[in-house]
């Protein structure tokens, strides 16, 4: 505001003194002008008195004595007359000439003058008439009577020898042609010409012309002290006392002759343009002050949107800031084009060792393991790509990575960035989130561990239980099905052959003379062949079948949807097999047979007791008709 102040203060100044000086200029040229002015004019009325002069010295001197006596004037009139009326009608300045004689009486004047009349009280016959002076007097403005014009007269005397007054001649000085002389040099509108006696400055001609003036001198005027003190010509400002205006006058003197011409030019007409100039300059000045003005109220407003805006932005940057310096996270940025840190907030320290200062600058995969690093370096040009094709959903990238701290120490961190786009959607930097996650990622891989401990401890559960209960339902000594499974399934197998209308056989077994071998060989020999009898049955049964030990050293094997015919011919392969059965013991090898008794649904019985029982006489029969043989059953 200063500023502009000063500069606009600065400019008026300059203006004022420009135009100070265009004022000056504009008076220093009124002052040469009226000069000017006045040195024309003078010239002009040199001349014509110059003439006027040699006119009256001409005729004083040509004029015979004898033709300024009234008695001869009769004589001489005509000759004289016409000499007269010939000088004035060649030169339109002179009104007429007059010649008096020695008392003033009229003796010569232009045609129409009354001749006889005397002029003896006239001002320039009492100059000549009373003094033996000669040279030419400046009468007082007077109205020539005969064209009601007024006229200055000149006088001349004629003298004779001895220096006695002969006579005066006059001429006439039309004061009408002065005048027009005068309004033909331009002084403006308020401007004044005038025609001054030297001695008292009174008034000739003055133009414009003011009748009350005429003749009247000047008293105490400036312009009087100067001619008092012998200046010829020169220049004078002042107010007029006539009409009040302000004027710069310019004065000279008329040759040698008691005149003076003055020329005034007016402030009001040679300052008319300064005046304008002023006045532009005053609007100009002003229209300048107001467009300043505009300018400045349009400046202090937008500066104070933008104080306000700063102010909002300092608060703004303020409360982001204390967000980043006091966030346990840490809060960064990345230029995208160096891919280095920009900014790191200060709890980069407490997370990895390295303070801010060392981290901005350096490249964004510093102090990441080598996989991180490149897992990294991968997902960002993917999300830069991405970007570029103007998808907006890779404008976020969310990445865990692993970092070697100042320490050493490694610690799992958590990324979230965003991509900071420009105007164009040209991503320029990264703004991103780290968070250290070791203790979570520590978590989390104990949850798994115990996890995965559990599943294992489930998994050895339901083993166990399976084993329990398969414990339950087998024997420990053969690992064939015990009687308690056997019951289970025949019932429900028997209900199946009659719901589906399937057969169903049982073939029950006992070795043959099993007390002898435990007698002989020993009890652990005699669970030896009871464990050989199971693996050769079990290995020669289909999946469906159910080999179980029955009692002791009975067995009884359930044969779901097979006819009779087919279980004899299975029971028949057993009995073979075990007959060709051989159990080393020390040096002997043992050797023994099975009795076997069939027994089958529907052709036996229709319930388990039925069938069992069956199967049981069956082989009670073959007990009996020698072992080592299969029976079927019979009614
Ligand atoms: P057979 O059946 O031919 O008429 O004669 P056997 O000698 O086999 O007679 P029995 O059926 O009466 O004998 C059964 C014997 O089986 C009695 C018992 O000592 C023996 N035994 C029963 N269970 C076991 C067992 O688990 N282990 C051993 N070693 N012997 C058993
Ligand atoms: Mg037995
Ligand atoms: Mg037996």
């Amino acid at each position: 505001m200063l500023f502009s102040l000063l500069t606009w203060l600065a400019v008026a100044c300059l203006m004022v003194f420009l135009l100070q000086e265009e004022r000056r200029h504009a008076e220093r040229k009124a002052e040469a002008d009226a000069l000017g002015v006045s040195t024309l004019l003078e010239a002009r009325l040199a001349g014509i008195l110059q003439r006027v002069q040699s006119d009256l010295e001409h005729l004083t001197l040509t004029l015979p004595g004898e033709a300024y006596r009234a008695d001869a004037a009769m004589n001489w009139g005509v000759r004289v007359v016409r000499e007269l009326g010939l000088r004035s009608r060649l030169f339109p300045e002179i009104a007429g000439f007059l010649i008096l004689d020695a008392s003033g009486t009229l003796l010569y004047a232009p045609k129409g003058r009354v001749e006889g009349e005397n002029f003896r009280d006239r001002s320039y016959f009492k100059a000549f008439a009373n003094s033996r002076g000669g040279g030419l007097f400046f009468s007082e403005v007077q109205n020539d009577p005969l064209s009601g014009r007024p006229v200055l007269n000149i006088a001349a005397p004629a003298r004779n020898d001895a220096g006695a007054l002969l006579g005066v001649v006059v001429a006439q000085v039309d004061l009408t042609y002065l005048a027009q002389c005068f309004d033909s040099v331009g002084v403006g509108a308020s401007g004044v010409v005038s025609l001054r006696r030297v001695e008292d400055g009174s008034l000739i001609l003055r133009r414009p012309f003011v009748p009350d003036l005429v003749n009247r001198p000047l008293i105490n005027h400036p312009l009087q002290q100067q001619l008092d003190a012998g200046v010829r010509s020169g220049t004078l400002r002042m107010r007029a006392t006539l009409d009040g205006v302000e004027r710069i006058y310019g004065f000279r003197r008329v040759g040698e002759y008691p005149l003076l011409i003055i020329a005034g030019l007016a402030s009001s007409d040679y300052l008319a343009e300064w005046r304008h100039a002023c006045l532009r300059a005053g609007i100009v000045g002003l229209l300048v002050l107001l467009a300043l003005g505009l300018a400045l109220v349009r400046v202090l407003r937008a500066g104070a949107r933008e104080a306000e805006v700063a102010r909002r932005l300092r608060d703004s940057e303020a409360r982001y800031r204390t967000l980043a310096e006091n966030s346990h996270d840490v809060i960064w940025t990345v230029d995208i084009p160096t891919r280095r840190y920009t900014y790191a907030s200060p709890s980069i320290s407490e997370m990895t060792g390295y303070t801010a200062g060392e981290v901005i600058g350096q490249p964004v995969d510093s102090w990441l393991t080598a996989d991180s690093a490149a897992r990294l370096a991968r997902e960002v040009d993917l999300s830069l790509r991405r970007i570029a094709a103007g998808d907006p959903a890779a404008s976020v990238l969310v990445s865990e990575l692993e970092l070697v701290c100042k320490d050493g120490r490694q610690i799992f961190i958590e990324v979230v960035a965003s991509y900071l786009l420009d105007e164009d959607g040209v991503a320029r930097s990264i703004l991103g989130i780290t968070r250290n996650v070791s203790e979570r990622k520590a978590a989390e891989s104990a949850l798994k561990e115990s996890n995965r401990q559990l599943h294992a401890r489930i998994e050895e559960i339901g083993r166990l239980q399976v084993a329990l209960q398969e414990l339950a339902v087998r024997d420990s000594l053969t690992g064939l099905y015990n009687r308690r499974y056997l019951d289970e399934t025949l019932e429900r197998e028997v209900s199946r052959a009659r719901r589906e209308g399937i057969p169903l056989s049982l073939v029950m077994l006992d070795i043959d003379y099993f007390k002898r071998v435990n007698d002989t060989y020993g009890h652990q020999v005699g669970d030896e062949v009871l464990r050989t009898l199971a693996a050769t049955l079990s290995a020669d049964i289909r999946a469906e079948d159910v080999a179980c030990r029955y009692g002791g050293e009975e067995f009884l094997i359930l044969l779901p949807n097979m006819p009779l015919g087919n279980a004899m011919q299975r029971a028949e392969a057993w009995r073979a097999a075990v007959e060709r059965l051989s159990i080393a013991h020390g040096n002997f090898r043992l050797t023994f047979t099975i009795s076997l008794g069939v027994s089958a649904y529907p052709d036996h019985g229709k319930t388990p007791d039925e069938l069992t029982r069956c199967a049981d006489q069956a082989l009670y029969k073959a007990k009996r008709d020698g072992r080592n043989r299969v029976v079927i059953h019979y009614d």
